[in-house]
């Protein structure tokens, strides 16, 4: 498969044929992600993508799944991705879901019908960053979104049926913002509904500007502690129905679980880890 560049896919994509069709992310603002800042944004060339998908034809007859990188796919024009999902069901006919990244300006690029036709060609599965629900610290981030506007989209993908996965980022709020940034979050969660939150935890990287702000003492981080109320307070005020994904590498206590089923049992466990009766991630093994 033709990658350019670093390729990141949400983990609950790990079997899936990895398909590049945008390299990098046509915002790549975001103060935080350092995940395609070597990347200048653009779509791969439709003769590219083609012998990749020959490619998968010959040799992914047992992934069932395919997740289309770079960082917004969504944001491919709707003509271009009504094409190339109908090729996918021409060449990979086992192919039972296509996800993909979107951000909320690439769903407001899409019309409601439009988002309806890729449903009918296949479209399952839209993973959306909300990273935050407080306003304050969205703009802080240059995330280029507000709480608003995340909840719309999220309402444009729910009223055209498609599974919608929402992330969110602990401690992006600092110290000083990190009440605010739990009770936004929950309270914006709660309106957007997504089947699936993922929620992990911000490590700050050198090649970004919130990097930097951390090395030159301008960002403070919330302690491991401090993170964990986070997300207490997060999951305490959750109403909606949901899966829970606060497992990822990043974490300093996973934990994972369905609201409202198991919200008793995933508070208990963070409060194990708070009264130091479970373990945290020791820092060396925390990874993005
Ligand atoms: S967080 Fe998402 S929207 Fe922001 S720069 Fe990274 S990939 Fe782009």
């Amino acid at each position: 498969m033709d990658y350019d560049g670093q390729i990141i896919r949400p983990p609950s994509e790990a079997q899936s044929i990895i398909l590049q069709v945008t390299v990098g992310c046509s915002h790549n603002k975001c103060t935080f992600c350092g995940a395609y800042k070597e990347k200048l944004f653009s779509i791969k060339n439709a003769a590219t993508i083609k012998k990749d998908l020959n490619f998968a034809a010959t040799f992914c007859a047992r992934q069932k799944r395919i997740f289309l990188a770079d960082g917004d796919a969504l944001i491919v024009p709707f003509h271009r991705l009504e094409k190339l999902f109908v090729v996918i069901r021409e060449k990979l006919p086992w192919v039972t879901r296509i996800s993909l990244y979107a951000s909320a300006r690439s769903i407001r690029s899409k019309t409601e019908a439009e988002l309806q036709r890729l449903k009918e060609l296949g479209l399952d599965r839209v993973y959306l960053g909300l990273e935050s629900g407080n306003d304050e610290i969205l703009a802080s981030v240059k995330k280029g979104e507000t709480a608003s506007t995340m909840i719309a989209a999220a309402e444009k993908i729910r009223t055209v049926g498609l599974f919608l996965s929402v992330t969110a980022l602990l401690g992006l709020g600092q110290v000083i913002l990190s009440e605010a940034h739990a009770l936004d979050t929950s309270r914006v969660l709660n309106q957007m509904k997504p089947r699936q939150i993922g929620i992990l935890t911000l490590m700050p990287l050198d090649n970004t500007e919130l990097g930097q702000h951390v090395l030159q003492g301008d960002f403070i981080l919330p302690t491991p502690e401090e993170l964990l109320r986070e997300l207490r307070l997060i999951l305490y005020h959750l109403n909606c129905t949901t899966q829970i994904h606060a497992n990822h590498a990043s974490n300093y206590v996973p934990v994972t679980g369905r609201l409202p089923r198991d919200k008793a049992k995933l508070l208990h466990e963070i409060d194990e880890a708070l009264h130091g009766n479970r373990k945290m991630v020791p820092e060396m093994l925390r990874s993005l």
